[in-house]
């Protein structure tokens, strides 16, 4: 895990640390001390791509950007000719469900062998409690390990704590201690620590059952929002989960009516590590009566884009629900609508029916969304764009077959807005870097190629990642480099410009900023 973070390091914004009653004159007196960052290759992205070794930052903000800034009285950073970059905005994944897994939740993105995924589990070990559960539930795959597989039981027994993986590809395994305690509740697990047919959804409720508790989900989504830091990311775009009033076995399913209080609780203690834009997913089905049971309340009870810079609401995704009827009443009521497609057929369906809405009720100054698209035609970004909608892209390391699509690289000759997204959490993983070694190499994390033709350079793929999605999250003072944006960024441990292919997937940051502010300090750890 990255470094846990001490009050004195981490300092909230004046509003978040009033409401949270803590000392705000002497922390507000240290956030408004100039931070000096010389001696980088910052690449700003902005419209120029800049490259400058020097910038600024006063009051959370990028106050001078260039290679001779004048600043008196400024806490100087020699970043030694170290690589930095925008802070990362993933502007489509399910961070809200990776903050509420239960047990112990352990992100495994950053090891590459079975190896460093048992001392991982180890090292975790020691700072959970004897008898309690560490998980990692959702953004994992076997094939991210170069033994193609996930720890067997065995091998996971090495850890002194239950122990239970539930990947995204590869399967669901846990050691014998944690088959012990699932056994003890009726769930049936192979003698190999494998779980799986319809003992895996009740292993998952059981889970849940057992060991979420407000704190522990609290815990989770601090974890999860560090350890993305961790990897360079400042801001997710959360896009929400299906609908379950009861604790429930799907791995993508969450009561969407309360999982964001524990995000909701660190924004309120001033610790949120990132920002967070929240989407409202809608299943209503198109048939019935009466229609839009859950969307309807939504458009007339709900706000969008409102918060502050920390949390803040967006629109209606990543499934809109009911029909082009629903369509209809998002268009009325003048929000942004997202789906997602996953093949052509689907992605077609879609562009029709935003034209059918488009017609009756304009949606160009709406930005509307249809995120993944796999197979998307020029035609389809030619009338996407007609009707002033972007796509995401992005979604792609654990996939497999040849051209798998999306199309990065006729997407970058068109004008159509176009961002990235991990879509990971649930079925995918989050860590950017695994995707953008994709998008790069064309190929996924067990090395197959996916993409044929249609990979983007690593200039392109992170301003997708930085600058591109300034339209997708609807603000303009993130994603770059610029005089006057919100002071997000990552100083890399390594130039991903220049590493060679397979040490972009192991790319970390050594500091990462949001508004200013450490929210991931290695550098001088
Ligand atoms: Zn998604």
């Amino acid at each position: 895990m990255p470094n846990a973070f001490s009050r004195s390091r981490f300092l909230g914004s004046a509003a978040t640390l009033a409401f949270a009653g803590l000392d705000s004159g002497q922390l507000f007196g240290q956030n408004s001390q100039p931070i000096l960052l010389v001696n980088g290759r910052i690449h700003t992205m902005d419209a120029a791509n800049r490259v400058v070794s020097q910038v600024l930052i006063e009051n959370g903000r990028f106050a001078a950007v260039g290679d001779s800034v004048a600043a008196r009285g400024a806490r100087r950073i020699d970043l030694r000719g170290r690589t930095a970059i925008p802070g990362i905005i993933d502007a489509h994944n399910h961070i809200v469900l990776v903050g509420n897994r239960p047990g112990w939740h352990t992100p495994l993105e950053h090891v590459f062998t079975i190896a460093d995924a048992i001392a991982e589990l180890k090292t975790r070990s020691m700072t959970v409690p004897r008898g309690e559960f560490i998980t990692t539930v959702g953004p994992l795959a076997a094939m991210q390990f170069a033994e193609r597989r996930l720890p067997t039981l065995t091998e996971l027994d090495a850890v002194d704590r239950p122990v239970y993986l539930q990947a995204a590809q590869g399967g669901t395994r846990t050691n014998s201690a944690g088959k012990a305690w699932l056994e003890a509740k009726g769930v049936t697990v192979g003698a190999d620590g494998a779980i799986s047919g319809p003992a895996l959804g009740l292993a998952r409720q059981t889970l849940r059952k057992g060991l979420l508790t407000p704190e522990s989900r609290k815990r989770s989504a601090l974890g999860a929002l560090q350890y993305y830091a961790g990897l360079g990311i400042t801001t997710h775009r959360d896009c929400g989960a299906f609908h379950s009033e009861e604790l429930a076995g799907g791995v993508a399913s969450e009561n969407t009516y309360t999982m964001h209080n524990p995000f909701l609780a660190l924004h309120r203690d001033g610790t949120m590590p990132a920002r967070l834009r929240i989407d409202f997913l809608h299943q209503d089905p198109p048939t019935a009566n009466p229609p839009l049971a859950t969307l309807g309340p939504r458009l007339r009870n709900a706000f969008p884009f409102f918060g502050d810079e920390w949390i803040k609401t967006g629109g209606i995704g990543e499934f809109t629900g009911g029909g082009v009827e629903g369509l209809r009443a998002i268009a009325r009521a003048g929000w942004r609508a997202e789906d997602h497609a996953l093949n052509l057929t689907m992605v077609t369906n879609l562009v029709k029916d935003r034209e059918t809405v488009n017609a009756e009720i304009p949606i160009s100054g709406l930005r509307w969304i249809i995120s993944h698209i796999p197979d998307f035609p020029v035609d389809l970004a030619n009338r996407m764009n007609a009707m002033g909608m972007g796509v995401l892209v992005g979604w792609g390391p654990l996939r497999t077959g040849t051209n798998v699509g999306p199309p990065y690289r006729m997407l970058m000759t068109h004008p159509i807005k176009k961002g990235y997204h991990s879509d990971g959490g649930d079925i995918t993983v989050i860590n950017p870097w695994l995707n953008f070694y994709t998008i790069v190499t064309g190929r996924n994390l067990a090395g197959q190629p996916i993409l044929g033709d249609q990979t983007l350079t690593r200039q392109e793929v992170l301003w997708l990642a930085t600058a591109a999605n300034k339209w997708f999250i609807e603000e303009d003072d993130l994603g770059s480099i610029e005089v006057g944006n919100r002071a997000d960024l990552a100083v890399l441990d390594r130039d991903v410009f220049s590493v060679p292919d397979e040490d972009l997937k192991r790319t970390r940051s050594l500091l990462t900023l949001a508004g200013g502010r450490p929210v991931h300090d290695a550098l001088n750890g």
